[in-house]
């Protein structure tokens, strides 16, 4: 969930950009631009690669998953994260996601769910033995459910969105990835006009032999025609139980 963000991330990016190019001052830079110019200049630096004024609007969000899905985030440098410590906060009970695959298949839930059961018991069990959280903890599994704020500068999430929307990504990351570009194309549609996983903004699939083959398809389809809308290979079924 986006919480908070810069205010007219667009025009501050292309304000920016302007001062490059113009010799005005202060006045100059603080005028207002038309919105058909902001979307003209925010494309011609994404064009030419140009992405560092990017780096002038920040987005913050507040994620909630496993702590799978959290080692895969934050291996994104470029971003500020603050998460809830198994340190500081002990859960009074097992909270954990449950992947799509086990949602569908009963037998493989109840094993699951039996196993995190259990290691919730062993957690507390160790806890009320006198065992310090940060000890305890080691006990639950990488399904267990943790909350963070993140900030992302746009050009960041730009990165993030070109690997993270991809299908060969986690499912649980490319939801979030998808979940957090809604909600920043929302607020700076000029910014994130081109994001997404390469084959969505750019028609082509770097992945040479790994690739999934969706960009075929999406070659096929005419600009405008749900080309950058969600991917059809999306899961929504996680939860967090
Ligand atoms: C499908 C998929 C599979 C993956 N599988 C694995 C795996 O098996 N094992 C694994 O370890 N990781 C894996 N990763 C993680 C991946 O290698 C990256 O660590 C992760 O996606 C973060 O990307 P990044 O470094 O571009 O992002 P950021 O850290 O946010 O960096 C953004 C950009 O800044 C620049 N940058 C940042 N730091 C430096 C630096 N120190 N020096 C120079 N330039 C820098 C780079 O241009 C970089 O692209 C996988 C990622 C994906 C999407």
């Amino acid at each position: 969930m986006l919480l908070t963000w810069t205010p007219e991330p667009d025009l501050t990016v292309a304000r920016a950009a302007r001062l490059c190019y113009s010799p005005g001052g202060e006045a100059q830079v603080a005028e207002g631009m038309a919105q058909d110019e902001v979307c003209r200049l925010v494309a011609r630096l994404w064009e030419a690669g140009h992405l560092s004024p990017f780096e002038h609007a920040s987005f913050q969000f507040y994620v909630e998953g496993s702590r799978a899905m959290l080692a895969q985030l934050t291996r994104h440098r470029i971003a500020s994260y603050s998460v809830q410590s198994l340190r500081y906060v002990t859960p009074d009970r097992p909270c954990y996601v449950l992947p799509p695959a086990f949602r569908k298949d009963p037998a493989l839930r109840e094993i699951y769910r039996s196993e995190m059961a259990r290691a919730f018991g062993v957690y507390r069990r160790l806890l009320d033995e006198g065992a310090p959280p940060e000890d305890a903890r080691m006990v639950l599994g990488q399904g267990v459910a943790t909350r963070l704020v993140a900030t992302f500068n746009a050009r960041s999430l730009h990165n993030f969105f070109r690997l993270r929307c991809c299908r060969r990504a986690q499912w649980e990351i490319r939801r979030i990835a998808y979940d957090m570009l809604r909600e920043v194309k929302r607020v700076a549609p000029a910014l994130f006009e081109r994001a997404g996983s390469p084959c969505e903004s750019e028609g082509r699939c770097p992945e040479g032999a790994l690739s999934c083959g969706r960009y075929r398809h999406l070659r096929r389809v005419p600009a405008g025609r749900g080309r950058r809308g969600p991917d059809p290979g999306h899961s929504d079924g996680d939860r967090l139980e």
